[in-house]
């Protein structure tokens, strides 16, 4: 952090009174005392002279403590970053296949009725945890999901779960208790399980009850503040 103060001369030396005001004073005092004068008007005068401005000093900090408050200042601005409680479990860009609902026999033990969303960020891609939470089951049984992670949130006071499948066997960078952090990597994405192509198989569940995982991404993601 960049301190003002870090720049500023000592106070003591600020406030002292300037050589020339004391002089200024003796001067007056010696001047009136030849002279009929009111208490009143020694006061007001000797008042004006020590009013006087102190002489300009320019404080040069030393080029170490510039070098310093510069580093300071730059990780500043790498601290403070903004982030959206609620991000996509794969790169945004990536792109959306199967979504939400009824869908036709598309492969030998597919379900029709899809409870998800698929993703296609590309083989071996990272899975972000979609918000902070806790990692409730890493598993793998073969068929169906093949390698999964499930996590549990509380977002706005709400239990939610999401579902990360056909993820890369041994991609896997947590283990079931662990806290995540939204953002966090916790997986590869793969094509394990019942999967025709590699891709993430994501679920989300609002009280125990699936919604539209695209629809409650897009509600959630919060924008950048202006
Ligand atoms: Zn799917």
């Amino acid at each position: 952090m960049l301190h003002s103060s870090s720049f500023a001369p000592p106070r003591t030396h600020a406030s002292r009174k300037p050589a020339t005001a004391v002089l200024a004073s003796a001067l007056a005092v010696s001047f009136w005392a030849g002279h009929p004068m009111t208490a009143e008007a020694a006061e007001v005068s000797v008042e004006r002279e020590t009013v006087v401005a102190p002489p300009v000093q320019t404080y040069t900090p030393p080029a170490a403590s510039i070098a310093t408050a510069a580093v300071s200042a730059v990780r500043e601005d790498l601290v403070v970053t903004w982030k959206s409680p609620v991000q996509w479990p794969v790169a945004e860009s990536s792109p959306i296949g199967d979504g939400f609902g009824y869908r036709g026999n598309v492969c030998a033990g597919c379900s029709t009725n899809h409870l998800g969303a698929d993703l296609f960020p590309g083989y071996g891609e990272p899975a972000f945890a979609v918000a902070d939470g806790v990692v409730r089951t890493v598993a793998n049984h073969g068929s169906g999901w093949g390698q999964h992670v499930i996590l549990e949130h509380v977002i706005d006071g709400r239990a939610i779960t999401t579902v990360y499948a056909h993820l890369v066997p041994g991609g896997v960078s947590v283990v079931p208790g662990q806290t995540v952090e939204v953002g966090q990597i916790i997986a590869q994405t793969g094509n394990s399980g019942t999967s025709t192509a590699p891709h993430l198989h994501f679920e989300v569940l609002v009280g125990g009850s699936h919604v539209d995982p695209l629809t409650w991404l897009r509600r959630n993601i919060l924008p950048p503040p202006a």
